[in-house]
């Protein structure tokens, strides 16, 4: 979960690079899942040209990592088929879809069952659509009493909060305007994981950078902070990397 202003970009023979400062001795490029974007940790003394000047030193790795995420195999595409997995809240259910005119909707029943509603003639991006709305529902029908909940607990208050698709990040936290955005994709993800992603997002209202401060807040609030992680990080649409 990115801070606002914390890190900038420059480029680098075409490559936009993500320049992050930190209190580091050494610069540390890292290529990241799942398009390659490229980051680079810096020393905070280390200014732009010279950060450069390192960075085209390592352009053939960058491009060599690039080009081995590229070839990785994707996330395969849902057909919105029949008997499909799917996930909601950390548990996986089998899809059965219903073909009928009405109005699209989901429904979740005993069996681990969900039900797709939909028109005979519906694309399969078109009942995606309608399952991306309803994890956007459920999502945003379980915040409003986390906030409740957790803004008392870590003592600060989000002005404002959204629900909306990110590929590489869980959350952010835009400080000054003290907004939080949360990733649809944590409607898949255990209940324990959108609640880590929200108390973290609400500690940055108390420390900007995740320095020890920021850790030390964290257990502070959430002693179990780092399985909940875990947890999120595991599966194919999470990555270590990510910022959180
Ligand atoms: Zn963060």
């Amino acid at each position: 979960m990115r801070r606002s202003t914390a890190s900038h970009e420059i480029q680098v023979s075409g490559i936009p690079i993500e320049i992050v400062r930190k209190d580091i001795k050494n610069l540390h490029p890292s290529v990241m899942p799942p398009n390659g974007r490229v980051r680079v940790s810096v020393p905070k003394h280390l200014n732009d040209d010279r950060v450069r000047a390192a960075v085209v030193t390592k352009l053939d790795w960058i491009r060599k990592r690039q080009r081995v995420m590229e070839a990785q195999p994707r996330q395969t595409q849902r057909e919105m088929v029949e008997g499909e997995s799917h996930y909601f809240m950390g548990k996986r259910y089998r899809l059965e879809v219903v073909e009928r005119y009405g109005k699209h909707k989901i429904e979740l029943k005993t069996g681990a069952k969900l039900q797709l509603f939909v028109s005979p003639d519906t694309t399969a991006a078109n009942r995606r659509l309608v399952l991306n709305e309803w994890y956007r529902e459920q999502l945003k029908a379980q915040i409003p009493l986390l906030l409740i909940k957790w803004e008392a607990i870590v003592k600060r208050h989000a002005n404002d909060w959204g629900v909306k698709k990110m590929k590489t990040r869980w959350g952010s936290c835009n400080i000054t305007q003290k907004r939080v955005w949360l990733n649809l994709e944590l409607a898949k993800k255990p209940p324990e994981c959108l609640e880590y992603v929200l108390v973290h997002e609400l500690v940055h209202l108390h420390e900007r950078y995740h320095n020890d401060r920021f850790k030390q807040l964290m257990t502070k609030f959430l002693p179990n902070w780092e399985s909940s992680r875990k947890l999120l990080n595991q599966g194919p649409l999470g990555h270590d990397d990510w910022d959180c």
